[in-house]
């Protein structure tokens, strides 16, 4: 099987830092991939560099059986690019932004038209179609970009950020859309410093520091990697994390404890994982 994303000891070098390092990943088709990491970690680089919009320093990105340096102009047609920046015009209709998007690629009527009124449709738009951009949400807008990034029908859909600075009702509306699609059959891949986003929407997880993936798999498979359970104690005013296989041996070491003063148990999550092996939070 062809993989729908290849990426091989992709690195990205700005004015002499190094910002991505040697990363390397395959997401298969149908497949839903998300680069966790904090701020800064690179991922919004490495997101603009799959999608033909930042040229890699150095190694090879194949897209849709593509080469993205070599014919970004193919890739451009196969994937649908969610960014952080709203990238919609405000002073023209959700309508017109699709109609204007269509245009660009030579899509056709009456098909343009059917898609626009799909896809619309589908994000939860239609009665905001004559709406100037500038007057809906910030959830919408990200939904109208969503519309839009799916209007070529795109097999990979990128997405950095999907649901940075949006309240979480609104985020949970974008998640429901999100993994429509992907249930659908869309590859994705997403980047997000939100850890249960890819928990929920994530068939795997790549984890991302300081321009490195330090790790990737399953949230089940990192979480029997590290640990299931955990034992926390507090100490003044942090508490120290031990990793235990279950959740079961976490609960036998807290009862063998004589003196079980600020102790408590929990299954692990990839939050603990992320700091187990980066030494720092998320955010
Ligand atoms: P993330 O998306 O994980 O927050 P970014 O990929 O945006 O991380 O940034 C990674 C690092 O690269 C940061 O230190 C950022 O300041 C730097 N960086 C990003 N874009 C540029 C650029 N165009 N020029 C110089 N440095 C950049």
């Amino acid at each position: 099987m062809t993989a729908a994303v290849l990426v091989q000891n992709l690195h990205k070098v700005y004015d002499n830092v190094h910002v991505v390092k040697d990363v390397s990943l395959t997401i298969n088709a149908g497949e839903s991939f998300g680069l966790l990491g904090p701020n800064g970690a690179g991922k919004s680089t490495t997101i603009r560099m799959l999608t033909t919009l930042t040229v890699p320093s150095d190694g090879q990105i194949v897209v849709a059986g593509y080469d993205v340096q070599r014919q970004p102009t193919e890739v451009r047609q196969d994937i649908g690019v969610v960014l952080q920046q709203t990238s919609v015009d405000g002073d023209m209709s959700a309508w017109e932004n699709m109609e204007f998007h269509g245009r660009m690629h030579h899509i056709p009527n009456p098909q343009r038209q059917q898609r626009i009124e799909r896809w619309l449709d589908f994000v939860g738009l239609s009665d905001r179609r004559h709406a100037k951009v500038k007057t809906l949400s910030g959830g919408m807008k990200r939904r109208l970009q969503i519309a839009r990034a799916l209007l070529h029908e795109p097999k990979i859909l990128f997405l950095d950020e999907p649901t940075v600075g949006l309240d979480p009702q609104t985020r949970r509306r974008l998640w429901e859309i999100i993994r429509g699609l992907n249930q659908q059959g869309m590859t994705m891949l997403l980047t997000s410093h939100y850890m249960e986003e890819v928990e929920t929407l994530c068939d795997r997880v790549g984890i991302l520091d300081q321009g490195q993936m330090i790790e990737t798999g399953t949230v089940a498979e990192l979480r029997r990697k590290h640990g299931e359970g955990l034992v926390m104690k507090q100490r003044g005013d942090r508490w120290d994390y031990t990793f235990f296989p279950t959740l079961q041996d976490a609960n036998q070491y807290l009862d063998q404890q004589a003196d079980k003063t600020g102790m408590m148990t929990r299954a692990s999550n990839l939050e603990d994982i992320f700091v187990e092996l980066t030494g720092h939070n998320l955010d």
